[in-house]
C-alpha cells in the first residue's frame, strides 16, 4: 500500500457516533472529530501548499524528519503533523463494546513490564491524568517489544524511530470537556472500556515496521 501523502484527507470514524456511549458521547465526538481533527488536518494543507519538495512525504515522514524541514514550515507540520497522527490513531485506537482486556503476547508483555494488568493500569491512567496542560499519554513498544508508557505535549509524538505507538489517549480537554467538564481522571478511567486491544496486538506484532 502507498503511504498516504498531501493533500490529506479526514478520516471517517471507524465506529457510529453513537458508538461509544456512554463514555463518549456523539457531541463529543462530532466537535472532536468533524472540527478539531479536521482543523489540523486543514492547516497542514495549507502548510504544505507552497513546499512541493514535501508533498511527497508521507505524514510519518515529516514526523520523523521535523528538524530537517525548512524553519519556515517546520512548526506547522510539529502541532498540525502531530495533530493529525494522533487524533488518527486515538480514534481508531477505540472501539465501542466494553470490557475487552489484552491478550496473547501483548498481555503477555503488559504483566512483564508493568507487573500485571492492574499495575499498567494505575500508570497509564497516572500518566493521562498527571499531564500538565495539553497532551496525550500513549503505549508504546520499541522494536525489541519492550513497552513504555510516555507522556508528550500539546501535538507532539514520541520518537516513532524508536518507539511503535499501540494506542494514545488524549488529555487536551476538547476530548472531555463537553461530557465531563474538569474531570480528566472520569474521562480516562471511561477510555480504558473503549481501548481496542485487537488492533493494539497487531501494532504489537507489526513494531519496527515502518
Ligand atoms: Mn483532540
Amino acid at each position: 500500500m502507498q503511504a498516504e501523502t498531501y493533500p490529506f484527507v479526514v478520516k471517517p470514524l471507524p465506529y457510529e457516533y453513537d458508538e461509544l456511549m456512554p463514555v463518549l458521547d456523539e457531541e463529543t465526538l462530532h466537535y472532536h472529530h468533524d472540527k478539531h481533527y479536521k482543523t489540523y488536518v486543514d492547516n497542514l494543507n495549507r502548510a504544505l501548499a507552497d513546499y512541493p519538495e514535501l508533498q511527497k512525504m508521507s505524514l510519518r515522514e515529516l514526523l520523523t524528519h521535523i528538524e530537517t524541514l525548512p524553519s519556515g514550515v517546520r512548526t506547522a507540520v510539529q502541532n498540525n503533523g502531530g495533530g493529525v497522527y494522533n487524533h488518527e490513531l486515538y480514534f481508531d485506537g477505540m472501539k465501542g463494546v466494553a470490557g475487552q482486556e489484552p491478550s496473547g503476547e501483548l498481555a503477555d508483555a503488559i504483566d512483564r513490564d508493568f507487573g500485571s494488568y492492574k499495575q499498567w493500569k494505575e500508570q497509564m491512567k497516572q500518566a493521562a491524568v498527571s499531564r500538565f496542560g495539553s497532551g496525550w499519554a500513549w503505549l508504546v513498544s520499541d522494536a525489541a517489544g519492550q513497552l513504555s508508557i510516555v507522556q508528550t505535549a500539546n501535538q507532539d509524538v514520541p520518537d516513532l524511530e524508536e518507539y511503535t505507538p499501540l494506542f494514545l489517549v488524549d488529555v487536551w480537554e476538547h476530548a472531555y470537556y463537553l461530557q465531563y467538564q474538569n474531570r480528566r481522571a472520569d474521562y480516562v478511567e471511561g477510555w480504558f472500556d473503549l481501548i481496542n486491544w485487537r488492533k493494539a496486538a497487531r501494532r504489537y506484532e507489526l513494531r519496527g515496521a515502518k
